[in-house]
């Protein structure tokens, strides 16, 4: 019987999540990442699943209205509870282990969440096989993705900009020192550029053009290309096509930047000296989607007058984090937030 037992756990399987409010990534033990899509699930006019992820996303502002596409993350918080229960399940069906052999999850969730918030995601989780699930808080599980040493005393000062929320984090000994999540991230560069396209040229263009346009030729670096944008125009009510150049970004984007630098600001002024000191000696490390933006780095560099980095994993990290915590689990345990 033990005998049994011991092979049985041997096909027990582990999964990290990074539940982001744009992406969602899942880890499988032995098998690597198996599921990198958008945290977005559409439902049709029976409530009936129509589509998860990148499917559910290609339906954004394109469907008629018996067709709901919500994406349940996208401000930090589970802002609807039935489609974030069914977004978790959904996303670890499609990791495609079968429930009985799930072992162990954890969850990467934003600081920001609360503990009912924090029961909906373990429940989910439950639901859809798993035997022990933990959480983690995002910006912990980045610092350990990213190689930092986050048990030692040095403390290191992380900022996750992913699409609905910037985490700010200061981390040493195993916690958090300060964390400061706020509402303004790379959905905000979006819609900044549909405002700025509607107000400077009279063109109309959607949010999931504004981000196409952003991740291809966004940048505020100051080496500048040309290239193109299509949309309505707002007087007339035709298609029409520009062509802009790459030095627009710097405008359109400047007020979200400014909010985020602000909040590091904020938050590096909340530090005791000598956690501060660290910081301004080591730098800040960026991770996250929107910390990939062209020339943000130097940008960040001015502004702020300490060093910046971002590691090669920016939109893995947390997910790598995961993967950490899971293979060196007594090592990680006290850093959990169950
Ligand atoms: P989350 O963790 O909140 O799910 P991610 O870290 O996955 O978010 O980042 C998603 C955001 O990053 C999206 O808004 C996306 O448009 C943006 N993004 C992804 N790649 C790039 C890029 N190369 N340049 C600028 N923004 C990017
Ligand atoms: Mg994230």
């Amino acid at each position: 019987m033990k005998s049994f037992l011991h092979s049985f756990n041997f096909f027990l399987k582990n999964l990290g999540i990074d539940l982001g409010t744009a992406n969602t990534i899942v880890f499988v033990d032995g098998k690597g990442y198996a599921v990198n899509e958008p945290s977005i699930i559409a439902y049709k006019e029976n409530n009936s699943i129509l589509a998860v992820g990148h499917p559910a996303k290609e339906m954004m502002g394109r469907t008629h209205q018996g067709i709901k596409v919500i994406r349940p993350m996208a401000d930090g918080v589970i802002a609807d509870f039935e489609a974030g229960e069914d977004l978790i399940k959904s996303f670890i069906n499609m990791a495609e282990v079968p429930g009985f052999l799930i072992n162990r999850v954890v969850v990467g969730v934003p600081s920001g969440v609360t503990s009912v918030e924090k029961k909906a995601v373990i429940e989910s989780a439950h639901a859809a096989g798993a035997r022990q699930v933990y959480l983690v808080s995002e910006p912990m599980a980045a610092a350990i993705g990213m190689g930092l040493d986050v048990l030692g005393g040095e403390a290191h000062m992380i900022v996750d900009i992913g699409g609905g929320t910037t985490d700010i984090a200061v981390i040493n000994y195993g916690g958090i020192v300060i964390d400061n999540p706020i509402r303004i991230a790379s959905d905000e560069m979006d819609e900044a550029l549909v405002r700025f396209m509607r107000n400077r040229y009279n063109l109309s263009i959607g949010e999931k053009t504004a981000e196409n346009i952003k991740i291809h030729h966004g940048t505020v670096n100051g080496t500048y290309t040309k290239f193109e944008i299509r949309g309505i125009d707002t007087i007339e009510n035709i298609p029409r096509a520009i062509t802009l150049s790459s030095s627009i970004f710097k405008t359109a984007f400047e007020s979200v930047l400014t909010a985020i630098s602000d909040a590091i600001i904020e938050t590096l002024e909340q530090l005791p000296p000598e956690l501060a000191g660290d910081i301004v000696d080591r730098g800040i490390v960026f991770a996250g989607g929107g910390s990939l933006l062209k020339g943000l780095d130097g940008w960040l560099r001015e502004k702020l007058n300490v060093p910046v980095s971002r590691p090669d994993n920016a939109l893995f990290c947390v997910a790598e984090g995961t993967r950490k915590i899971l293979e060196d689990f007594d090592e990680y345990k006290s850093i959990l937030l169950n």
